[in-house]
């Protein structure tokens, strides 16, 4: 069998790892525009910050990656797929057959289309490229402006801090990481984050930034000017669908995908943050993009393309994170207290109930539990502290097990240990 894989990220990695697990003999061939071997993009924060060098970035050692046997081509970008064919082009020329061909093309950040973005020390931070790129502008005393306030936004200002800088964050909406977070851990969140001296301004947008042949400043549409030396755009992804537009795949937001992550056309799949698949909770088909669910579809997809049919169960939203020493996890449909209606009609069941408790115990040790319940059936989670709780809630949410009154009250206190699982 002669597999494409398209992309040697996370989805990449773990569908080539799976797939020489099931068939030592195929001709397994990466196309991948990066210039390294496989990373953590999670990660790249970290490096930024100083806490982990870079060689810790990389996934695998070259002895790994040699024994899966891969004709890895680098700096290679798609152009199009020719699905009646079977044949893939590249931006160079070349064709590559295929027998069956894995889209794992991920996604890029969306730049902003503003006056000042394309002087020189305005980045979006994708690649290691771009944090290699921003690495050269760290320095202590310097000043830096992020735009947005996801999670990527928020690791950046994080990164930036830790290294001496003085790190303004801006954000359009009403308050953090409104993807991760409800409105109630967001404001804690964003207490702690200014107790370690990360400016942060809320309903804020910029309208331009400023600087003739490099940054000076920013600023935001109310007029209010900040000084700096470094932006970083953090305004999200988009999943990166051109190559494919014209190969007659089904694309929404992303390639549509069915239970075994095949596209509609034959021999062709998608997973990762490409891939719109089915959101278990929400029971639509969602791009849940983060790191966790790009690696499973990739070995689901993986096995699928080697003929051993498996049903990918479908994904959900989760997130883990570390802001100086405060850890946050969530889980599922994460219901953001001030817009609950909002949520509720987006949704296919209606929210009975959130259960919200919040303790603030001695010292700065701040902890803080939310749970979303449909009745009996736990569907979403945000803890601040208790990291030790996020396998068991995530367990519950996967397995959907309707839980007896007593059971939901366990877990609203808090008593782990009385609670099983079937
Ligand atoms: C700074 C940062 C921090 C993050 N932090 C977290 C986190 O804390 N937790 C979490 O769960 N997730 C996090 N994420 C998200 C996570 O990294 C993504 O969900 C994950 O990388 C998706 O993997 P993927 O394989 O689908 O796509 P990607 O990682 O985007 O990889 C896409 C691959 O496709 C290749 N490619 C793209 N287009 C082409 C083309 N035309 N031709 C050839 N090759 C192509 C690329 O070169 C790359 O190899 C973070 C992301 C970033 C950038």
């Amino acid at each position: 069998m002669n597999y494409i894989i398209i992309g040697n990220s996370a989805a990449g990695l773990f569908a080539a790892e799976g797939l020489r697990k099931v068939d030592s003999q195929g001709k397994i061939t990466v196309l991948t525009a990066d210039h390294y071997p496989p990373y953590s993009r999670c990660l790249t924060t970290y490096y930024l910050a100083g806490d982990i060098r870079e060689e810790q970035l990389f996934l695998r050692t070259t002895e790994e990656l040699a024994r899966l046997n891969l004709n890895t081509h680098y700096r290679v970008r798609v152009t199009g797929l020719d699905p009646e064919g079977q044949r893939v082009s590249t931006a160079s020329g070349e064709v590559f057959d295929y027998d069956r061909c894995l889209i794992a093309t991920g996604a890029s950040a969306v730049s902003l289309d503003i006056a000042g973005a394309a002087l020189p020390e305005v980045f979006t931070l994708r690649h290691l490229e771009n944090a290699k790129a921003i690495q050269k502008f760290i320095k202590k005393g310097r000043k830096a402006v992020i735009i947005g306030g996801g999670l990527v936004s928020l690791k950046s200002a994080y990164a930036l801090r830790k290294q001496g800088m003085e790190v303004h964050v801006i954000v359009s909406s009403g308050y953090i990481l409104s993807q991760m977070l409800n409105s109630s851990a967001a404001e804690r969140l964003e207490e702690h984050l200014k107790d370690h001296g990360i400016h942060i301004s809320l309903n804020s947008d910029v309208a331009a930034i400023k600087g003739k042949e490099h940054v000076e400043a920013v600023e935001l549409k109310c007029g209010r000017i900040i000084d700096t030396n470094l932006v970083i755009i953090g305004k999200g992804v988009q999943p990166n669908v051109e190559p494919f537009l014209n190969s007659g795949l089904k694309i929404n937001h992303g390639i549509l995908v069915n239970e075994y992550l095949e596209t509609n056309l034959p021999h062709v799949y998608a997973a990762g943050d490409v891939a719109e698949t089915w959101d278990f909770l929400r029971e639509c088909p969602r791009i849940n993009a983060v790191w966790p669910n790009a690696t499973e579809q990739g070995r689901v997809a993986a096995l699928n393309m080697a003929g051993r049919k498996t049903i990918y169960k479908g994904s959900m939203g989760m997130n883990s994170v570390d802001f100086f020493g405060l850890r946050i996890i969530s889980g599922g449909v994460i219901t953001p207290l001030a817009h609950k209606k909002d949520i509720e009609n987006a949704l296919p069941w209606k929210v009975t109930e959130g259960q919200e408790s919040w303790s603030k115990p001695l010292a700065k040790a701040s902890t803080y539990q939310s749970l979303i319940w449909k009745g009996n059936y736990l569907k979403g989670y945000v803890l601040i502290g208790y990291p030790e709780r996020a396998g068991l809630l995530t367990a519950m949410i996967r397995t959907q097990e309707p839980l007896a009154p007593e059971v939901q009250r366990n877990i609203e206190a808090g008593n782990r240990k009385i609670v099983k699982l079937k």
